[in-house]
């Protein structure tokens, strides 16, 4: 099979790779769509804080399932067992898979919070992901996706299980003012799952193409160069400031103005996961009585969450095509990260492994 492949610090080709094969209780799946994800681009600096190189990248999953390899959960009843899994799922299906690996055995894993196990391991960063045309993962690990989604949005269902759980972490509650920091590829998809969980939603954008992305997804935008931070406060919250701040840049303005833009009591969720240090005014935090608060991938009942909104605010007629802005060949992922590197795409990157 057709794969890009990282094989050295920012060095990538496509080249032919083995098809891996389904092991036990594992499904081979056949990739329609692979996001290109920022965590991807942090890997392909050979810069990631667990995962080592070479590898071919891609956690964002969409494709059919094409083998079920010695699965005997079928239903009761069904004809053909060891050919469906445990929640049904069969040859054909579209499907995207959950990426995550954790140890099961850590303090994490025994306290049922595989998600920030202590040697969580990902799929497209510990062993070799979706920029491929095949991929294989464990059948507890698929979820499956509504027909009736077109292929690019059903691609973004692992973008919106990460937004369910930052939206859960934050705490979110109807009514509440929202400001995402940061218009890109994530920020967007995080803005419309607080949107749909009832927050007055706001994205704070500099670059004006994203700033467009944004309102094209019917969501108000601010420009934090050019736009006044305390106009903003007294327009949108009436002064008091923000109830939740999502903080989805990773840049040092951004970061540093979340203080400021939350309200006394409020919440700030920091998204960025990259291990460098950053400028933090941690004294404000204690001076508003502000919580801060973590959010990693997504425990699997927040992944499968993540999906059936994606599900219903398709259904919904809501305004998602934005969310992708380019399709491209696999045979270009090399472009597709230049321009993620660059901040050239308006918003989420797709890589078509047909092509
Ligand atoms: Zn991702
Ligand atoms: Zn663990």
């Amino acid at each position: 099979m057709k794969a890009a492949y990282v094989y050295e610090s920012e060095k990538m080709d496509i080249r032919e790779l083995p098809t891996p094969k389904a092991g036990s209780g594992e499904a081979l799946i056949e990739i329609i769509y692979a996001g290109v994800c920022g965590s991807d681009i942090t890997m392909y600096r050979g810069q990631h804080p667990t995962a080592r190189l070479p590898v071919v990248l891609g956690h964002e999953v969409f494709g059919i399932v094409r083998e079920i390899n010695g699965h005997n959960g079928a239903a009761p009843g069904d004809a053909t067992p060891g050919d469906a899994t445990p929640g049904g799922i069969r040859p054909g299906d579209r499907v995207t898979a959950e990426p995550l690996l954790f140890c099961g055995e850590c303090e994490a894993c025994r306290q049922g919070f595989g998600n920030v196990c202590g040697k969580l391991r990902l799929l497209g960063l510990h062993l070799n992901g979706a920029y491929a045309q095949y991929v294989t993962a464990g059948v507890d690990k698929l979820v499956p996706i509504k027909t009736d989604i077109p292929d690019k949005l059903a691609a973004l269902a692992e973008p919106f299980a990460v937004a369910y759980h930052v939206c859960a972490r934050a705490g979110l509650r109807v009514g509440d003012d929202a400001l995402v920091i940061g218009g890109g590829p994530i920020g967007n998809v995080v803005a419309v799952m607080a949107r749909a969980a009832g927050a007055h939603v706001t994205v704070s954008e500099p670059n004006p193409v994203r700033r467009a992305t944004v309102e094209a997804l019917g969501l108000p935008s601010f420009d934090p160069v050019n736009g006044d931070i305390k106009e903003l406060v007294a327009k949108k919250t009436g002064g008091i400031g923000f109830d939740v701040v999502i903080e989805s840049s990773g840049s040092k303005a951004g970061i540093l103005s979340t203080t400021d833009l939350c309200k006394i009591h409020g919440t700030i969720v920091p998204m960025a996961l990259a291990g460098t240090p950053v400028d933090f005014v941690l004294g404000q935090v204690s001076f508003k009585e502000q919580t801060v608060v973590g959010s990693r991938v997504y425990p699997f009942l927040h992944f499968k969450r993540g999906v059936e909104m994606l599900e219903k605010l398709y259904a919904d007629g809501l305004p998602l095509d934005p969310l992708v802005s380019d399709i491209m060949p696999l045979s270009e992922a090399q472009k597709a990260v230049d321009m993620m590197i660059a901040g050239q795409n308006a918003c989420k990157i797709l890589l078509d492994a047909k092509k």
